[in-house]
């Protein structure tokens, strides 16, 4: 059996398990300013299943391409689901999940599915080691004034290449509601199981009871941690996750400069540093675009 994985840019990946092929999430044509992947969504002729974490563009858009394109099945959030559903995927295609499920995949692979967090994308983020502190308690209303505030700043901005970013965030938004519930995916097979999630956060009682053999976590944006900001550095709350799952390995994605100027790719240093520090059993593996990973190998 063998088991590899690509990396896409953001948090996509494709996960091949002998012949069976499956994106974990489906974001790959980017702004044309970002580094390419190597690959386009058109590029892709095989895929048996998309799983999606949650239903920003940067995670979804792409997923009803892929379904169009393979017939491959997409297992999200009932939101998830609303929007492929708009986009004509049907309904065969499409699994509806909220956390708490267990779907076969084939007869050696399985997924299942918990709740996750998604980062505090309303509150202040720094660079990946720097203290962030403060935010916390802040009900629904004020998270999206702050939201709103920062969008307003993005679209009044001059700085080369933002309408562009801008206008490339339009064109791919499928209108979501708000991130539409994050999710964390256990990917089990003969080799071991492979824990996935796209965004920096978590629920502290979900993670710490799950022993992944591998792990492939989110590194950009200010942590949540049950819901609440990290009071502390992305660095350390990557750290945390890599201290509460215990894997033989991580793979971090989202770190990259995927949408300029809106995005800077993330300083890994202090992540590496902090790393060794609180996980110091855990192999991080830098993984670049197409690498062909042996993730569970070796
Ligand atoms: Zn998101």
């Amino acid at each position: 059996m063998s088991v590899s994985l690509d990396w896409l840019g953001v948090s996509t990946y494709r996960l091949i398990v002998d012949d069976l092929v499956i994106f974990l999430d489906a974001y790959i044509d980017r702004n044309p300013l970002a580094p390419p992947v190597g690959m386009r969504i058109s590029d892709v002729q095989r895929a048996d299943y998309v799983l999606v974490g949650h239903s920003h563009f940067d995670h979804l858009w792409g997923a009803e391409r892929i379904a169009h394109q393979t017939g491959a099945t997409i297992i999200g959030s009932h939101e998830s689901v609303r929007l492929m559903e708009i986009e004509e995927v049907p309904d065969k295609q499409l699994v509806a999940v909220a956390g708490g499920e267990r779907a076969r995949l084939s007869d050696s692979v399985s997924v299942r599915v918990f709740p996750s967090q998604h980062s505090c994308i309303w509150s202040t983020a720094g660079a990946s080691g720097e203290v962030c502190l403060g935010d916390l308690g802040l009900t629904l209303d004020e998270r999206q004034a702050n939201l709103d505030s920062q969008s307003a700043l993005r679209r009044s901005s001059d700085v080369p290449g933002m309408a562009e970013a801008v206008a490339h965030m339009t064109e791919c938004t499928q209108q979501p509601r708000g991130e539409g519930g994050a999710l964390a995916y256990l990917i089990e097979t003969p080799l071991g199981s492979i824990l996935w999630k796209d965004t920096s956060g978590h629920w502290t009682g979900i993670l710490r009871d799950l022993r992944p053999d591998a792990a492939l976590l989110a590194a950009a944006g200010r942590g949540n941690i049950d819901g609440e900001p990290i009071q502390g550095t992305l660095a350390q709350f990557v750290a945390r996750e890599a201290d509460l799952l215990r894997p033989r390995r991580i793979v971090l994605g989202h770190h990259d400069d995927w949408n300029p100027p809106m995005t800077s790719p993330t300083d890994m240093e202090p992540i590496e540093r902090e790393l060794s520090r609180q996980a110091p059993r855990v192999e991080l593996v830098q993984m670049d675009y197409l690498d062909g990973y042996p993730i569970l190998g070796r």
